[in-house]
């Protein structure tokens, strides 16, 4: 049964059409100081004499304005999110209480080393924790997401050879990569070369020793890989690197399939990213803050971005010194909420905590990949950890389309998982429940998913036009991102229903 019943859907005009002059949200008691103008305190180019158009509403039309948008929406706190790959893992409320501490957010990042031997302490410690976890030698905690991490591990790579006297010419880039990495690779100077997978959905390592030169700066790879199939071959991928003077690139946004069982730094990666607002708890999502921790082995640590927090004597304090620092990639010291939420997390859960999550993680979706792998077609045999792909093949007979099964997810009460993601996957369906989901709620999914792969057999039609319950039908997804309709206008009448 599907959990949707009524939808719930109060239409309203846009706020600007709210708006009535002098029309106001507040009201303040008179002044008991003298009335300055703002002209008066702030330079005048300083000053906006008028924002055109802005609307000017009450306090309950303000409030119920964003009340009701926020019911329209789907977050994580309503529901489960199945997307594979950039899901925001499990986010306890705790660290957001603790990133809120005046004592944590009221801190100027200019204050003086000596006052703020607390924060630095705290990015210390979480240095500290990030470079056990990973098993390498040096972390910065500079770059402000996953992509500009790998940004930061390239330009790294680059200063490396650049230092041995050959900049070299390309990057290896695995075909299962996250879009970001060839992104990356070029903006750091480099041409990608890209190395197939083989059947089993690994890297094909005789490709690689093929394609590997001494031309090749580096390697990126993503361990499990973006089908959640790890790398089996990951020492052999290693030797073969390294053996021509390459580093190994390792993206890791997704650890938390790994976490507390296996460390990059033992399996030959040379330098990665983790994104501690996908692994390490700071929500994303609506390009909020982020941050993407570079972790590097000692070869590769004087490259990193300047500041660094070290430890001196009964302290701390900020390396400023560039040496040979690729130099500063974000500014101030990074996004310091997240170092806050991500140390909160990695203490509150604790070692075993860590461990855990790994497992649950992999589990639900073994869970998932078990009970649906006789209605969907599995893109890949081989054993997966934290995400399953399946496909759109059994369902492609009924002229059903990933897209189609995504659609009609929703109207069952559920965010459609990543579709069309891996590239190497046709119609692909990459689904990722989290360490956050209990079985309950893996049921109900797993029970919309059933009750659709039966749908496109009994009644496509359900699927085709799908959504059609909700406040947005099927829309151009193309031409709604970029020429927004934001005005709701009742949908046209339906026509006669012949049948009756
Ligand atoms: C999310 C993700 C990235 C990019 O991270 P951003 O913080 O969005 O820049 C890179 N690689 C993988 C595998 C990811 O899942």
């Amino acid at each position: 049964m599907s959990r949707t019943t009524t939808v719930f859907n109060i239409n309203e005009e846009l706020i600007f059409e709210k708006s009535a002059s002098g029309k106001m949200a507040y009201s303040l008691p008179p002044l008991d100081v003298e009335d300055d103008t703002i002209e008066a305190l702030l330079e005048p180019s300083l000053v906006r004499g008028e924002i055109e158009g802005f609307p000017e509403v009450s306090e309950l039309d303000l409030i119920r304005h964003y009340v009701r948008l926020s019911t329209w929406n789907y977050h994580i706190d309503l529901g489960m999110y199945p997307l594979g790959s950039c899901t925001m893992k499990y986010n306890p409320k705790l660290n957001e209480k603790v990133a809120r501490l005046g004592d944590l957010s009221g801190v100027h990042p200019l204050q003086e080393e000596t006052l703020s031997q607390g924060n630095l302490e705290l990015m210390f410690q979480l240095q500290v924790f990030l470079q056990e976890l990973t098993g390498m030698d040096a972390v910065s905690l500079q770059p402000a997401a996953g992509a500009q991490g790998e940004l930061t591990g390239l330009l790294m790579i680059r200063a490396y050879h650049v230092h041995q006297g050959k900049p070299r010419k390309y990057v290896l880039i695995a075909d299962s990569a996250h879009g970001t990495n060839p992104a990356s690779a070029t903006l750091a100077g480099y041409d990608v070369i890209s190395i197939p997978s083989n059947p089993g959905g690994t890297i094909d390592t005789s490709l690689l020793a093929e394609r590997m030169s001494e031309d090749v700066a580096c390697l990126m790879l993503t361990n499990p890989n973006t089908l959640g199939i790890f790398e089996v071959e990951i020492e052999k991928v290693a030797e073969i690197v390294h053996g021509r003077g390459g580093f190994i690139y390792m993206d890791g946004a997704n650890f938390n399939a790994l976490m507390g069982y296996a460390r990059p730094g033992d399996m030959g990666i040379d330098v990665l990213h983790l994104n501690l607002h996908k692994t390490f708890s700071t929500p994303h999502g609506g390009g909020g803050p982020g941050s993407g921790p570079v972790a590097c082995r000692q070869i590769l640590a004087p490259y990193l971005p300047v500041p660094r927090v070290v430890r001196t004597g009964a302290g701390y304090s900020l390396e400023e010194s560039p040496g040979s620092s690729i130099g500063r990639v974000h500014g101030f010291y990074g996004n310091f909420g997240m170092f806050v939420r991500a140390l909160c997390y990695i203490l509150s859960c604790g070692r075993t905590g860590l461990r855990e999550i790994s497992e649950t993680a992999v589990l639900n979706s073994n869970y998932i990949r078990a009970r649906l792998k006789n209605h969907y077609a599995l893109a890949y045999h081989s054993p997966s950890l934290h995400e399953v792909v399946f496909s759109d093949k059994k369902q492609a007979s009924n002229q059903i389309r990933t897209l189609d099964i995504a659609k009609r997810l929703i109207e069952h009460g559920f965010h459609p998982p990543t579709i069309y993601f891996p590239l190497i996957v046709r119609g692909a369906l990459m689904i990722e429940p989290t360490e956050s989901e209990g079985k309950a709620e893996l049921d109900s999914f797993i029970d919309a998913m059933i009750a659709i792969a039966r749908e496109a057999r009994e009644s496509p039609e359900l699927l085709i036009n799908a959504p059609i319950t909700t406040k947005r039908t099927r829309v151009d997804e193309t031409r709604a991102a970029r020429q927004p309709i934001l005005r709701w206008s009742p949908p046209a009448e339906a026509p006669p229903d012949e049948s009756t």
